[in-house]
């Protein structure tokens, strides 16, 4: 079921949105080569206690998992994209990280994604971020009132496609509220004009994901950790954005804080 949420609730989620954008600009800043990913969940652990925010993630059991997810973040390095379960690794110069994260704050939901580079990059991922970034900056332009959830979809897959990548649509958007899978399904390709009508109060969060040279995926032996089948990178742009009469508004948006 879909809910629509009033200007009165949209206002009510904006401190979750702030807290979420909070954390991931904190522990972007703070990761370097040499941090453990153990570590990165504890610091989002820290920061989630003293707001008194409630994580999404520690216990989030659903079908596809193999047991309650234990941690706060998801930390998905190099070949892995989504859903990244943190263990006992140290990042090296050149790692490709992408930082998920989801909190509950005051009763409403934010989730925000972004993918970075510690140390020196490789220009093919700047290139994989860069088009990621830029694909949800199109789908969140295309989060207006009177169109449809395919003019999102379709305008992910417009800017990744022409890049050359392939889309992988299995995995992608959602409704963003009390809890923080809803309806709809915001699917990363589709056709402009189909799909649940874009209304005021709509609440979803956007998330294009890209792999390198690949569209398919694998579950690592942890049971949740999604990896690209061919060892090639990826990366994840997420933001809670909702549609309303004067716009989209980017309720995780990391301006506030001077980057982005
Ligand atoms: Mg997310």
């Amino acid at each position: 079921m879909i809910e629509l949420r009033t200007p009165a609730e949209i206002e009510e989620m904006r401190p979750a949105g702030r807290f979420v954008a909070e954390v991931l600009t904190t522990l972007r800043d703070e990761t370097k080569v040499g941090t453990n990913l153990l570590s990165i969940d504890a610091r989002a652990h820290e920061m989630i206690r003293r707001a008194g925010a409630t994580s999404c993630y520690i216990d989030y059991h659903p079908s596809f998992g193999a047991s309650p997810f234990g941690k706060v973040i998801c930390t998905s390095i190099n070949d892995a994209v989504l859903h990244g379960l943190p263990h006992d690794y140290v990042l090296r110069d050149g790692d490709l990280v992408s930082l998920d994260f989801a909190v509950s704050v005051n009763g409403w939901v934010a989730d925000s994604a972004v993918s970075f580079i510690v140390g020196t990059p490789r220009d093919e991922d700047l290139a994989l971020i860069d088009t990621t970034e830029r694909a949800l900056d199109a789908a969140i332009a295309a989060a207006q009132v009177g169109g449809r959830i395919g003019d999102i979809s379709h305008a992910i897959a417009q800017v990744e496609l022409a890049e050359g990548y392939s889309i992988n649509t299995d995995f992608g958007g959602h409704g963003v509220g009390r809890i923080m899978h809803g309806d709809p399904h915001v699917p990363n390709n589709g056709k402009p004009g189909r799909g649940y009508p874009l209304r005021p109060g709509l609440v979803v969060a956007l998330e294009p994901w890209l792999l390198e040279t690949t569209d398919k995926l694998y579950t690592d032996q942890d049971g949740w950790t999604l990896r690209s089948a061919d060892g090639s990178r990826g990366a994840h742009s997420e933001h809670t954005v909702a549609v309303t009469d004067d716009g989209p508004i980017i309720l995780t948006d990391r301006s506030f804080l001077g980057v982005d």
